[in-house]
């Protein structure tokens, strides 16, 4: 999925290829042009971050990876310490300043994956590293990313892909595992943390199918979103998705528009009244506000719902659509099963690349 911007001069969309606007001429800046895509969406002091979450924990307001896969893919690692930097810039690390940004971006851009790895498209090996970064706003050394989740996360957003692994990654595996028996002579944590299985098989057979198109197309963090969500879910989008999710950056509601647009999930109907559960008073009030609809203290949310459903229908149908539970459409039940498998199958090769 190719990142869209937004031109700072003229404010049309455009590619991160373009060195210079398509419409108004101007030459321009990836990073400007992606802090005015994500206007309003961000903090209001730290634009690339999470408004909810504290800019001490680093947590980005959208998936960036895609841009910073393009932006690898162009060699242009500047931009992407840039980006870095930014993110940590509520929490930069006790004493030791932003310097370790760039550091981190040119160790991973450098990684020779093509060693351990093939695959049929190039922007693959550029999307591993863009997560082997992202990975790494959790601070501390690479090594320790193999947990924490970091690894299920990656290879879920990679299991779309056919990947072909080649036999060095085995002295990977090795590395690996010759770190989680020095760490579980050091720390009680370690004890129980599983080895690599030696002598595993190195390839997984994925056929074609129209849901790893599909996938294929989301972005990172909406593909490991889309492998959580199952036959019997319970929640809405927005709800399910988890702090650990959020970590690699994902936006909540644009996650949600994007996944609705397809048709990996059915909606079993709802009723307008399940928002009187989902939202707060404030979101009832702030729709109100924006509609010009004179709202009094004493309303009730009931109220509320029903002064937004005589004014504007489509926006409460739309936003019990949002708020509903959502199940996986059934046609993709069976390869839904597979490419879970793949992403199982990938995790172990997932650490020996951090190991790397
Ligand atoms: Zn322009």
């Amino acid at each position: 999925m190719k990142t869209i911007l937004s031109c700072p001069i003229c404010t049309q969309e455009i590619y991160l290829g373009h060195r210079f606007c398509i419409h108004c001429g101007a030459r321009l800046d990836p990073l400007a042009a992606l802090k005015l895509s994500i206007q309003g969406i961000g903090h209001p002091e730290f634009p690339f971050l999470d408004p909810v979450y504290s800019p001490g924990s680093r947590i980005p307001c959208r998936d960036f990876s895609g841009f910073i896969a393009e932006c690898l893919q162009a060699n242009d690692t500047q931009t992407v310490a840039r980006l870095f930097r930014y993110l940590i810039a509520g929490n930069p690390g006790l004493g030791v300043g932003d310097d370790w940004a760039s550091d981190l971006v040119g160790e991973v851009s450098a990684l020779p994956l093509s060693q351990y790895m093939q695959t049929g498209y190039s922007l693959v090996i550029h999307e591993i590293k863009a997560l082997l970064i992202l990975a790494g706003l959790g601070g501390g050394p690479r090594q320790f990313h193999i947990t924490d989740g970091i690894p299920d996360h990656i290879a879920r957003a990679l299991s779309c892909h056919h990947i072909t692994w080649l036999p060095a990654i085995a002295e990977l595996h090795e590395k690996v595992n010759r770190f989680i028996r020095k760490m579980r002579r050091e720390a009680p944590f370690w004890k129980e943390f599983p080895l690599i299985k030696k002598g595993r098989l190195l390839n997984f057979s994925l056929p074609e199918s129209e849901l790893r198109t599909l996938l294929e197309n989301f972005s990172p963090s909406v593909r490991t979103l889309a492998l959580s969500i199952t036959e019997d879910f319970r929640w809405s989008i927005p709800k399910s998705i988890s702090y650990g999710n959020r970590r690699f950056g994902i936006n909540p509601e644009e996650a949600a528009a994007v996944i609705e647009i397809t048709d990996l999930c059915e909606h079993p109907d709802a009723p307008p009244e399940i928002l009187l559960k989902a939202w707060e008073r404030d979101r009832f009030i702030q729709h109100c506000n924006n509609l010009g609809i004179e709202t009094k203290s004493s309303w009730s949310k009931s109220r509320l719902l029903d002064e937004l459903l005589q004014w504007n229908p489509e926006l409460i149908e739309q936003s019990v659509r949002r708020e509903s539970a959502v199940r996986l459409n059934p046609k993709y039940i069976e390869d839904m099963k597979r490419i879970k498998d793949h992403a199982r199958f990938i995790e172990d090769h997932i650490k020996a690349l951090i190991s790397l």
